[in-house]
């Protein structure tokens, strides 16, 4: 297992976390298998989405607070339920596959950290798996 050390310097803030990934797949010396990554924290998430245009990061984060208002009925006295209630909606985890020693990824795509709850340290663990 990797593990990322990440410093958010937001609220709500998407890392792209592709080279860093791409990187420990190659250094797995693993030709077809899969990685997964996971980031042990209640108020964070990882995503796939678009890292090409720079607004369709800040469009998901700001459909997201349409979604899930940070203000609301909630009785969890941290006051980061709407944090809590993304990292449920978005997942902790994201599994991609590994083929001919290099990471399948579309051409617009890119993995993501999903800050919901920053600025604080966070880890992302990487898991590699396969032959
Ligand atoms: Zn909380």
């Amino acid at each position: 297992m990797t593990t990322l050390n990440l410093q958010s310097r937001q609220t709500s803030e998407l890392i792209d976390l592709t080279d860093e990934i791409r990187a420990a797949a190659a250094s797995s010396g693993i030709r077809e298998g899969m990685v997964l990554v996971y980031t042990p924290h209640t108020t964070a998430a990882i995503t796939i989405n678009e890292n090409a245009d720079p607004d369709v990061i800040t469009d998901i984060i700001n459909g997201l607070n349409q979604i899930v208002p940070s203000q609301g009925n909630y009785r969890h006295l941290e006051g980061n339920s709407a944090a809590h209630i993304k990292s449920s909606l978005v997942g902790a985890s994201e599994t991609l596959i590994i083929a001919e020693g290099k990471l399948v990824l579309g051409t617009w795509q890119g993995i993501f950290f999903c800050e919901f709850d920053g600025p604080r340290r966070r880890k992302v663990h990487v898991q590699v798996l396969g032959a």
